[in-house]
């Protein structure tokens, strides 16, 4: 069945050979796994063999809209980019927001797939059906801020960019993808697998649209769903403050991790709080069909950036010791232009200052030293001495040097900022997510701690709510709908999809289908090699009771956490 609203085409970039085709859209892959994630995951799964090298010609690059993509559905401006992970060997896909999704999908694509690998550094023209490679000598060791301007001064603000940092050009394991200079595919080293093509940078501009049914129908109904929903009471801290109000809730709840996962709390939290991010914040900003705007656009001194988001500032602050908004914009600003992944880059860092505080290995970085940590981080993306040691994350740095049981990692991916001890389902959360350690899969800190919908300290019962939250999120990605939409539901999205692809969709399809993105994920890794012995956590969280705040003293078991593997 032909559905409305994708634009049916697929478009391949051989990168070995510069040549290009185009394919229809594979419509039975579209009717059960809608769009971004899920069509990215089962095109990945068909597309590649297992035991690929994730940083050799084999693994593919996919950039995916959804049927949403390009339409006025609020908070539906993302764009999925997803590959084999050099980070973790599993699959991988980040959601990155920002107008290249937009304008992707109004270039007349569902999904670009970049195969094969370039000789020398290039970057890709995408407009319309017009494609090109172009020379990227001059730019291939410029920081991503610096190449994404001088693109932009060439070919203008009409086209989005995507670019790497030196991370990626260096084939980091932390390294990322930005995009309008602010946004970025972060995790699971996607920039590594760019610049293993040595795509530089991709510009993208589309001057076609979205075909919709009964379009004034449509478009009345997602305004009514837009200001009856999207723009709730529940949902205005987006505007107010972003993720930036995670630090208060995380801080109350005990779950703001501090010194490398001992501590899940901040004495010092309101010298960097909502309050004081608002003094520093120049205005607000958005993705294309935002209607929330979580993004707060900050200068400080030289440094500025659309955040610091929640992450970030855990991961850069108390993570290290360090009481200082204006060192967490810095930090924000200097990973970004790097292009290395906020969460693993902070994270690898504190693990780093705790083996120089046990007196295991000394890379140069102690806790409170924002210098040492700033300075590190250049060495991390250009590879340099201590700096080399770190480049590729907790789990390869900690295998050489020790420090195994505080490397806060499942499967290669270094910890998002919520403390699993002070929120149990978080532990088996990280473990199963199909991409390692993710806060975007099972999101039980919001029922265990914000919400108080079951209890924290324990793992009774845990295993449903990780695979009802799963399941939601997976149709949620798959819709290609920001999570920060947080009161949109099941009924919601079978609506909408219902309105703009002419097919009926019903709540439960909505279920079937995350149950299925969630089944390919998995199968993508079991193919691999994974099985349930891979999903672990580190022993800090069974061995070290953890310190301060409401939960103070609390520890997993191991029998716990394998039971709410078993329930899952
Ligand atoms: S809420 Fe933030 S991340 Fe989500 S679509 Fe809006 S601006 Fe983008």
């Amino acid at each position: 069945m032909i559905m409305s609203a994708y634009q049916n085409k697929v478009l391949r970039i051989d990168c070995t050979k510069q040549e290009t085709r185009t394919e229809p859209l594979n419509m039975e892959f579209a009717e059960k796994y809608v769009g971004s994630k899920g069509l990215a995951i089962r095109y990945m799964y068909e597309d590649m063999k297992p035991g690929i090298d994730p940083l050799g010609p084999e693994n593919n690059l996919y950039l995916t809209t959804g049927p949403m993509t390009g339409t006025p559905i609020p908070c539906s401006g993302k764009l999925s980019v997803a590959a084999k992970s050099p980070a973790t060997g599993t699959m991988n896909d980040c959601s990155i927001g920002g107008h290249a999704g937009i304008r992707l999908k109004f270039a007349g694509y569902d999904m670009v797939v970049f195969e094969g690998q370039m000789d020398k550094p290039t970057y890709i023209v995408i407009e319309d059906d017009k494609i090109s490679f172009h020379d990227a000598a001059d730019l291939w060791g410029k920081t991503s801020h610096e190449a994404e301007k001088a693109l932009i001064e060439e070919y203008g603000t009409e086209f989005s960019c995507l670019s790497i940092g030196p991370a990626g050009e260096n084939l980091n394991n932390i390294s990322c993808i930005n995009s309008d200079y602010y946004r970025q595919a972060g995790r699971g080293g996607i920039g590594a697998v760019m610049g293993s093509k040595k795509i530089k940078a991709i510009l993208i501009k589309g001057t076609q649209g979205v075909k919709v049914p009964n379009i004034k129908e449509t478009t009345d109904r997602i305004l009514e769903i837009f200001h009856e929903n999207c723009l709730s009471e529940d949902n205005e801290f987006v505007f107010d403050e972003g993720t930036y109000a995670f630090l208060e809730a995380c801080n109350d709840g005990g779950i703001l991790p501090a010194h490398n996962f001992s501590a899940a709390t901040d004495v010092n939290w309101d010298k960097y709080n909502g309050a004081v991010m608002k003094k520093y914040r120049l205005g607000k900003r958005g993705c294309g069909s935002c209607g929330l705007g979580c993004g707060n656009f900050m200068k400080v001194g030289d440094a500025i950036v659309e955040g610091p988001e929640y992450e970030t500032t855990a991961a850069s602050g108390p993570q290290c010791d360090i009481v200082s908004i204006e060192h967490n914009v810095r930090f924000n600003q200097v990973v970004d232009d790097l292009g290395m992944d906020s969460i693993s880059a902070g994270v690898t860092v504190a693990w780093a200052m705790e083996m120089a505080e046990k007196g295991i290995h000394d890379f140069g970085v102690h806790f409170g030293n924002e210098e040492e940590m700033i300075a590190i981080l250049y060495d991390m993306a250009y590879r340099r001495g201590e700096g080399a040691e770190l480049a590729d994350g907790v789990k390869v740095a900690s295998e050489k040097w020790g420090g195994t049981d505080f490397a806060m990692h499942s499967k290669g991916l270094e910890f998002p900022q919520y403390e699993p001890r002070g929120s149990f389902g978080m532990a088996a959360s990280y473990a199963v997510s199909d991409r390692g350690a993710c806060h975007m899969r099972s999101y039980t800190a919001n029922e265990e701690v914000f919400e108080a919908s079951c209890p924290p300290y324990t793992h009774e019962g845990k295993g449903q709510v990780l695979y009802d939250l799963g399941e939601f999120n997976a149709i949620k990605f798959s819709c290609c709908l920001c999570d920060l939409w947080g009161t949109v539901d099941y009924a919601i999205m079978a609506e909408l999809l219902t309105l703009i692809t002419g097919k009926e969709w019903t709540e439960e399809d909505m279920s079937t289908v995350g149950r299925r993105v969630l089944n390919i994920g998995r199968a993508f890794n079991q193919r691999e090699g994974f099985t349930r012995e891979h999903d672990t956590v580190p022993e800090r969280l069974f061995k070290d009771p953890l310190k301060g705040g409401p939960a103070d003293g609390q520890v997993m078991t191991k029998e716990g956490f394998q039971d709410m593997l078993s329930q899952y």
